[in-house]
């Protein structure tokens, strides 16, 4: 476990371990890149190379020993849609009084501070700041060397985004905040003027592909080449897709695309979607059909934008192609909003089966 694990995106990676080295660690840092280029990934190994209780070298820049107490306790956030869950369902289960007062933080290391985009608005909020603050004013490492704030999203409310701004001014010295975007844009010229930018891209697919040849020798060429392209240049996401369990959820997505874009057989549809029930396991199921089902409109919308090299379900091109035949952007549009009502008839405890259905048959009318 170290640096040597973070594939690609090398120069960056190098400039903020030599800022390690240096003890010039930045107060104020925006890590810049597309979803899935390891941005979340980096800042926790930064965390834990600057705070690691038994330090090492590799290539002769620090590195962290993944084994210490502070090691271990800031990497049990890797697994962040898994905490943030949690938390969110925890404030569910509070008296009205207390969800007002109650925020979305993650905390595993004491002089961590993860701050996610608060549900359901997914912004950054006045309250989530508020805390920050006090964090980085009132609080001085205890088990560490420095304090950490990782911001997860750059979407802030106003005014959050005002308070955020009075802490990068005078920041206190003992603490970093580390901002992560998919656009700087979005922030506020004057947070990006008192922090410094690094960008991270994605991986090519095709580095993708080679990384998988060497690390997942069991994946057959096709495979590896339909799972770097789900991957979206996202080396974690690569590594550890579970093919099996997509297929399968691809195998029914298609019965639901085939029903809506051709003559229908409900018949099939309703079979495939009778096994979609209640409870955890359920829900599970049909969120991994939902993200096929996505992934396949979005396939279906590069074929009509005439990009098909960019299609990730490589292996069904053919029938992908007859299906955009005769389909609109306005159509894909119309099936993106059903997947989300989708969704959130889930969040409502809809019956799943129902909805689903229902979904299938809305997108017929076209
Ligand atoms: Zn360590």
């Amino acid at each position: 476990m170290g640096f040597r694990d973070f594939l690609g995106n090398s120069v960056t990676v190098t400039r903020l371990r030599e800022s390690v080295q240096t003890d010039h660690f930045p107060q104020a840092l925006i890590l810049a890149g597309p979803g899935g280029a390891g941005k979340y990934t980096l800042a926790l190994m930064l965390a834990r190379a600057v705070n690691c209780l038994e330090p090492t070298e590799s290539d002769g820049l620090p590195d962290f020993c993944g084994r210490c107490r502070n090691c271990l306790r800031i990497a049990e956030a890797s697994n962040l849609e898994d905490h943030v869950a949690e938390a969110v369902a925890a404030r569910e289960d509070m008296r009205d009084a207390d969800k007002r007062e109650t925020r979305i933080l993650i905390q595993t290391h004491p002089d961590v501070l993860i701050v996610p985009p608060d549900p359901p608005q997914l912004m950054i909020k006045m309250g989530q700041v508020r805390q920050v603050i006090h964090v980085a004013y009132y609080r001085p490492p205890v088990e560490s060397k420095r304090t950490f704030t990782i911001f997860t999203s750059s979407a802030f409310m106003k005014e959050a985004a005002n308070s955020l701004l009075k802490v990068l001014e005078e920041p206190p010295p003992h603490t970093s905040l580390i901002l992560l975007t998919e656009n700087p844009q979005e922030l506020l010229p004057t947070i990006r003027s008192r922090a410094i930018v690094y960008r991270l891209a994605a991986l090519p697919a095709k580095d993708l592909e080679a990384l998988l040849a060497e690390r997942r020798p069991e994946l057959k060429p096709p495979d590896r080449a339909l799972a770097a392209r789900l991957a979206q240049g996202a080396v974690g996401r690569a590594l550890t897709i579970d093919l099996g369990v997509y297929l399968a959820s691809r195998q029914d997505a298609l019965i639901v695309l085939r029903t809506a874009l051709r003559e229908p057989d409900y018949s099939q549809l309703f079979h495939a979607t009778e096994s979609y029930r209640a409870g955890a396991d359920g829900q599970q199921k049909t969120l991994n059909l939902l993200r096929a089902l996505n992934c396949l409109v979005e396939d279906l919308l590069l074929l009509i934008a005439g990009t098909p090299s960019l299609l990730r379900n490589l292996d069904m091109a053919a029938e992908l192609e007859r299906m955009a035949q005769g389909l609109t952007v306005a159509w894909i549009d119309g099936a993106a909003k059903a997947l989300i009502q989708v969704e959130e008839g889930m969040r409502r405890n809809l019956l799943r089966s129902l909805s689903l259905d229902a979904m299938a048959v809305g997108l017929g009318d076209r």
